[in-house]
């Protein structure tokens, strides 16, 4: 490696002066093309006073001292082992008290809580696609069926209608004449959810001796 050519007087002056109208030591290495070490000494030599950046080397903002560091939230000297990083942060900024503390708040907030299960759930499907991870469609839809749903109401009033006229055991006659569960015909009757899947709502219309048509009469009611 070629040794670079020493600096001359003359170029050192260039280089007093250039610092003195306001470049900084950075620049005027730059703009000579010399190390910024260099420059440093050069500029030391020539008895400037060098301006200070606002840092000092090997100053920090929050110094471990004696093996301990003021957490910044509680202002309590804590030893060093209460600042090691956990998994989710690179440098644990506060005590590990206080960041229990934080993560406990978090936790008790419901609208904290579905952010974060939103973001994790966008996060695991990114690391999912970058690793190539084929997606899966999850069958949500329980019991199979078709997928289609109709309203619950038209249903369920006929479901209740059906039980009273029945009276006591009406429950395990309607499930067994529709090969449903007891469970579910108690859903229904009892309008548990908002809608019902048209192979449920088919079976207990045929359990009732009717067409789930004279059920849904109208087809709005269907399309809903
Ligand atoms: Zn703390």
């Amino acid at each position: 490696m070629p040794r670079p050519k020493d600096v001359t007087i003359a170029e050192r002056n260039r280089m007093v002066k250039a610092y003195e109208s306001g470049s900084s030591l950075t620049e005027v290495a730059r703009q000579y093309g010399r190390g910024q070490s260099t420059v440093y000494v050069h500029l030391v030599a020539a008895g400037v006073k060098l301006r200070s950046n606002g840092r000092r080397a090997g100053w920090r903002r929050n110094p471990i001292i004696q093996g301990r560091k003021n957490c910044p939230s509680c202002r309590r000297w804590r030893h060093i082992h209460d600042f090691v990083p956990d998994r989710r942060t690179i440098v644990a900024g506060a005590c590990r008290s206080c960041r229990k503390i934080r993560e406990a708040a978090r936790r008790r907030d419901p609208v904290q809580g579905a952010n974060r299960r939103e973001y994790d759930r966008i996060w695991h499907e990114g690391q999912r696609r970058a690793a190539g991870v084929q997606s899966r469609a999850f069958n949500t839809q329980r019991g199979g069926g078709s997928g289609m749903h109709v309203p619950i109401g038209p249903l369920g009033r006929q479901v209740r209608e059906w039980l009273d006229a029945y009276g006591p055991g009406g429950t395990a006659a309607l499930a067994h004449n529709s090969g449903l569960s007891e469970r579910r015909v108690y859903g229904v009757r009892n309008d548990e959810t908002p809608t019902v899947s048209i192979r449920v709502a088919d079976a207990l219309a045929m359990g009732m001796g009717l067409h789930i048509d004279m059920i849904y009469d109208d087809d709005r009611e269907l399309a809903a």
